[in-house]
């Protein structure tokens, strides 16, 4: 499309459909896809399995310190799996268990700060696609795409339990309604950069959107920030 690459953000509430539109994206544009979640949720993992007290900072800081996250290109997927000390980890890190506590964990500054200097690096090079929470706003606050993205709650639900309901039959459609509740009021009302629409963030409601008539709009406006690399500071509906 460009020789210029850019770095686009995408943030937004759970369940909305990002990963699905940053790693559609990332095919097209040959760009590397980041899932900043899958990092929060590996980390989630460790405490997990290793019963660390999340309210202790000394505990937290030392886990941390023996925490190593790399993302594996998967040939099979063609997307990039989160490796957590050399194991991949997709297999567990969506589990309702780690889903219940992803936010609280994500809440402690000093699990931000870790995956976030994490973050920043991987942009060095641009030609990356990132979706999470504060992409555009505390990651890659230049970054010369930012979109946020939202859709109807009662979407957002039925879409996470058809995807959870595949691998747990057992899940009910009040535990995914109730996780996702309490996820984006975690996310939205902590102290540590809070997930809010950045103002040069273009809006994007996908509750009626085709997945293609999607990708195709969000096409055109990379095709316009990749030629001219300065965000116009308005948001677009
Ligand atoms: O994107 P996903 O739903 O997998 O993210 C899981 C959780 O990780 C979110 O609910 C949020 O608490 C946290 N998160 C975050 N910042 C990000 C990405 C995810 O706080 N950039």
């Amino acid at each position: 499309m460009s020789a210029h690459k850019i770095i686009i953000a995408i943030d937004g509430f759970s369940s909305c459909g990002k990963s699905t539109l940053a790693k559609e994206l990332a095919q097209r544009l040959e760009y590397n896809y980041i899932d900043s979640g899958a990092m929060y949720r590996a980390i989630t993992l460790y405490f997990l399995r290793n019963f660390i007290d999340f309210s202790d900072h000394d505990k937290v800081l030392e886990a941390l310190a023996n925490i190593n996250l790399l993302f594996v290109f998967n040939e099979e997927t063609q997307t990039s799996d989160i490796h957590l000390n050399d194991e991949d980890v997709e297999p567990y890190i969506r589990d309702m268990i780690v889903s219940e506590k992803v936010s609280e964990v994500a809440a402690i500054r000093e699990v931000r700060s870790f995956a976030v200097a994490q973050q920043k690096r991987m942009g060095r090079k641009k030609g990356i696609v990132m979706d999470g929470r504060d992409i555009g706003t505390a990651v890659f606050p230049d970054a010369e795409l930012k979109i946020f993205m939202t859709a109807d709650p009662e979407v957002r639900v039925v879409r996470r339990y058809k995807e959870m309901y595949a691998t747990n039959p057992h899940i009910t459609i009040e535990e995914v309604r109730h996780n996702l509740e309490l996820r984006d009021y975690i996310d939205s009302t902590r102290e540590e950069s809070p997930l809010h629409q950045a103002a040069d963030a273009i809006l994007l409601d996908n509750s009626v959107l085709t997945r293609e008539e999607q990708l195709e709009t969000v096409l055109e406006w990379v095709k316009d920030r990749a030629t001219n690399p300065h965000p116009q500071g308005s948001a677009v509906h």
